[in-house]
C-alpha cells in the first residue's frame, strides 16, 4: 500500500469513529482511569483494546516490539502503577513474535537499535533454547522478573497487594489469550 492510501485509510476510519461519537455508540472517558495497565508488543495484530474488548479509557498500554521492559516502558508503567492506581498489570507476549524470533535466530542484518533490543530479549533466554513457544514463555516470565526488579514501587505495590502482575499469551492464530501464573 502506498503512503497515501495508508493515509487515506486512516482518515476514513477516523471519520467513523467521529459518527459513533455522533450517534454515541463510542464514548469518550470523562476522567483518566483505566482498569489496567498492559505492557505488549507492538505487533500490529496484538491489539488490547479489541482482544480484550474494552472501551477507551479502560486500558493504559504500553508497547514495544518484544514488550521490552526498557526505561520508558518501566516510567510508563510507574506512572499507571504511581499516579492512575491501575489494579492489574498485564504483560502479555505473542505467537509469531518478529523480536522473539529475532532474539532466537539472530537478528542479521538488523539496524543497530533492533539488533540491541533483540539481544536484551536473548540476554534471558538459555543458551541451547531453540522452541519458539518455550522462548516466548521465558521472556514473559522475564519481562516481569524485569519490572519487579526495577521498579521498587511496582514492587511494593505487588508485595502490599495493591497490584497483581498477570504474565498472558496471544495466540495470533487461533485469537486465545492464555494467562499464566500470576504474580502479586
Ligand atoms: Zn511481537
Amino acid at each position: 500500500m502506498n503512503p497515501q492510501k495508508a493515509r487515506d485509510n486512516l482518515l476514513l476510519g477516523h471519520s467513523r469513529f467521529q459518527t459513533r461519537l455522533v450517534d454515541r455508540t463510542v464514548r469518550l472517558p470523562e476522567a483518566h482511569a483505566p482498569i489496567a495497565a498492559i505492557l505488549t508488543c507492538s505487533d500490529a495484530r496484538v491489539s488490547p483494546e479489541i482482544l480484550f474488548d474494552q472501551p477507551l479509557g479502560s486500558l493504559f498500554v504500553v508497547r514495544s516490539a518484544g514488550q521490552v521492559a526498557d526505561l520508558a516502558a518501566l516510567g510508563s508503567l510507574e506512572y499507571a502503577a504511581w499516579a492512575l492506581k491501575v489494579p492489574l498489570l498485564v504483560v502479555m507476549g505473542h505467537t509469531q513474535c518478529g523480536a522473539v524470533g529475532a532474539a532466537l535466530n539472530g537478528a542479521g542484518g538488523a539496524p543497530k537499535n533492533l539488533a540491541e533490543l533483540a539481544q536484551m530479549i536473548r540476554r534471558g533466554l538459555p543458551p541451547q533454547i531453540d522452541d519458539p513457544a518455550r522462548a516466548l514463555e521465558i521472556h514473559v516470565e522475564n519481562t516481569i522478573r524485569t519490572i519487579l526488579q526495577d521498579s521498587p514501587l511496582i514492587r511494593s505495590k505487588v508485595e502490599t497487594g495493591a497490584l497483581l502482575i498477570q504474565g498472558a499469551l496471544y495466540d495470533v492464530a487461533s485469537g486465545n489469550v492464555t494467562f499464566l501464573e500470576s504474580h502479586g
